[in-house]
């Protein structure tokens, strides 16, 4: 079942929130197709809401990208743009720092329209015009949210008129402990990956693939999220925190769980990566109630700034041809 309420307003303008009600309740907004609420049930029954939440005034100055669907390119593009075809593309970025989520308005700041409502799943569109923040192309974008038992279905689909970079991500900051737990140095993860990207100032990927042995990001066996996070390793120094691309060649990408409410997550994806990233900026977003560190993002994508490391999977979506990817985030309770 799928309910349609009034959620806010912004610029005039509605928004409204869909709520997709199953064994968990998922509720999304048509205001950058933004995650407001994930409640899942604990070991008693209770619900609890696991996805970190901000007001619609922040919305649009916070930062933090809350709940958000996130493009035309996830995470950060370095050297002011790039080159396809012999074609060069300034994208736009803040002064001194990589181009970041799709630049200053990204899908996260877009409204969407709903497309398709079935029991339970829901598709929002957006049209990015040829040019939009720097990108080539006429893109038309679908996400769709499933819910399926306790599984959240997220599929992104996408076709463009000229070849362009396109790399779309959920940016659902998660405390499995519920939302207004304050921090997640206590959820407990392992991520099926044995190497990750350093980055540089910009936390750009400095094109090195570095092996997760005997590094605070070795996440294979699991451990506690805070376990290693205040070690002092440089990269985590850059950081303040994980803010990284672990390297995925697995489905299965990460399972965590917390000890407060039982509740556990799996999550697969058919991307290359995964940026950890631990809100290590939290408290700096706009009117944000939440500390640093009070949930972590799992951003399913190609490495960040693949577009200038041929070496990795590439990031472009070639004119016309239709662009697939899904992830899952699927819940159960710790045993
Ligand atoms: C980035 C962080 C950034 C955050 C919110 C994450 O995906 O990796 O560096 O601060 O998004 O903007």
């Amino acid at each position: 079942m799928i309910k349609k309420e009034l959620y806010g307003a912004l610029n005039g303008a509605n928004i409204f929130k869909y709520t997709i009600v199953g064994e968990i309740i998922v509720s999304i907004i048509d205001f950058g197709a933004r995650i407001v609420s994930l409640l899942v049930p604990d070991k008693s029954g209770k619900l609890f809401d696991v996805a970190l939440k901000e007001s619609v005034e922040d919305f649009l100055t916070s930062g933090s990208y809350m709940g958000a669907t996130i493009g035309r390119c996830a995470n950060r593009i370095g050297e002011g743009g790039f080159e396809i075809d012999g074609n060069s593309y300034k994208i736009r970025h803040k002064e001194n720092a990589a181009h970041l989520h799709g630049g200053k308005i990204g899908f996260d700041k877009k409204q969407f329209k709903v497309s398709a409502v079935s029991e339970n799943a829901l598709t929002m569109t957006c049209f990015s015009p040829d040019g939009e923040e720097g990108y080539p192309g006429n893109l038309d974008f679908s996400v769709t949210f499933t819910v399926k038992n306790k599984s959240l279905v997220i599929e992104y689909r996408a076709v463009c008129d000229k070849d362009t970079v396109f790399n779309p991500t959920n940016h659902t900051y998660f405390n499995l402990n519920g939302e207004s737990d304050g921090s997640i140095l206590d959820n407990v993860i392992s991520l099926n990956a044995d190497s990750y990207l350093p980055t540089n100032k910009l936390l750009l990927p400095t094109g090195e693939v570095k092996s997760v042995e005997g590094t605070p990001f070795d996440f294979r066996k699991e451990k506690p999220i805070g376990r290693d996070i205040d070690s002092g390793d440089a990269d985590l120094l850059i950081a303040g925190g994980y803010d990284h691309n672990f390297c995925l060649d697995k489905e299965h990408f990460a399972t965590a769980y917390s000890y407060k409410t039982g509740i556990k997550m799996d999550a697969f994806t058919d991307m290359p990566g995964v940026q950890f990233y631990t809100g290590n900026f939290l408290k700096a977003s706009g009117n944000c109630v939440y500390d640093s560190r009070a949930g972590f993002c799992l951003e399913t994508q190609f490495y960040p700034d693949a577009i200038h490391h041929p070496e990795w999977k590439s990031p472009i979506l070639k004119k016309n041809e239709k662009f697939y990817s899904k992830t899952e985030y699927r819940f159960s309770l710790k045993e």
